[in-house]
């Protein structure tokens, strides 16, 4: 110490305003959105508003209000906010490998929270529907490293096709990559600007699937780049996106249902060498068909498909409180 100078107050360490939990997400059913899906007529007013019936949002989960119904009374914290590595449609699911996200606990009251137990009470609340790893705590700016990682995607889609392709052409695809140019999707375009983008769409694997009431059907395993569109690569949509993958089979083809299997980075590593959390198991899609009698659960595609869209590469809402 300097002679004069008065000593430093002792200072108590101030309990941290904020807390980041790292974990991935898998999303078992379709309709179920990522974030609080909040009325557009009324943007989560509620009152008077027909569209929602004065609810406020169109689903009465999500993905982050299963987590937050059990982080935030065990910090007794009021606000959690929802940080995902991207995000996908309403009516798709985030199966295999699950999404990085983070969740941010705002102003907690308690810190010795037993991340495992808490783990294990959203994985009781969301049996069926959603599933996570373990929560580890990371610092603030992990945030923009998941949300700003250009991340690969594989996706796995349930296509219907007008008539059979032929066996070798179909054959032929297989390991094939393809440059392609995309103008934004037709149903986005009343709110982003319509541009030609250049993406890259590996097919990894081609399974046909029996014949549905619009004709015969095709699993197709997918690895893109970040921000395709895969439905409307699929289709076409009229020539939008070229080569589509109908260009490629020779006939018209349609997506059926979606998923997706892996969000693949690459994100950087977390400090001190932790590595990031993950599935111990590995989520296999012949296990998942033989334990499901209706693997695509299309119906509660339907269901949803009327309300949401493409929200990928949407921001996410405004601070989405609880
Ligand atoms: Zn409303």
């Amino acid at each position: 110490m300097i002679p004069g100078q008065e000593p430093r107050p002792h200072r108590h360490p101030r309990p941290k305003a904020r807390i980041f939990l790292e974990g991935r997400y898998r999303k078992l059913v379709r309709g179920l959105p990522q974030t609080i899906f909040y009325c557009p007529e009324c943007k989560g007013r509620g009152r008077r508003c027909t569209n929602c019936g004065g609810y406020g949002k169109l689903t009465k989960d999500s993905v982050q209000e299963l987590i937050a119904r059990k982080v935030l009374p065990r910090y007794k914290a009021r606000y959690g906010k929802f940080h995902g590595a991207g995000r996908e449609d309403l009516d798709v699911r985030m199966l295999g490998g699950g999404r990085p996200f983070i969740f941010e606990v705002v102003q907690p009251k308690r810190h010795d929270v037993d991340l495992e137990e808490c783990r294990e009470a959203i994985l009781r609340y969301g049996r069926g529907r959603l599933e996570i790893t373990e929560l580890l705590p990371v610092p603030r700016k992990r945030v923009a490293i998941l949300k700003e990682t250009p991340s690969r995607k594989r996706y796995r889609a349930l296509v219907a096709v007008e008539e059979e392709p032929k066996a070798e052409r179909l054959e032929a695809l297989r390991g094939t990559v393809h440059e392609i140019r995309q103008r934004t999707p037709l149903r986005v375009a009343h709110r982003r600007a319509d541009k030609e983008r250049l993406r890259e769409v590996r097919i990894l694997d081609l399974e046909s699937a029996g014949t549905g009431p619009e004709g015969p059907r095709f699993e197709i395993t997918i690895d893109c780049a970040h921000g395709t569109y895969v439905k409307e690569w699929i289709s076409g949509e009229g020539g939008r996106s070229r080569p589509s993958f109908a260009e490629l089979c020779g006939v018209p083809t349609r997506c059926l249902g979606l998923d997706v299997w892996e969000v693949l980075g690459p994100f950087p590593a977390l400090e001190n060498g932790r590595r990031m959390p993950a599935f111990p198991e590995p989520l296999d899609w012949g296990d998942w068909k033989a334990g499901h009698e209706d693997p695509w659960d299309l119906d509660a595609g339907d269901q949803a498909r009327g309300a949401g869209g493409d929200r990928e590469e949407d921001p996410p809402p405004e601070p989405p409180s609880l």
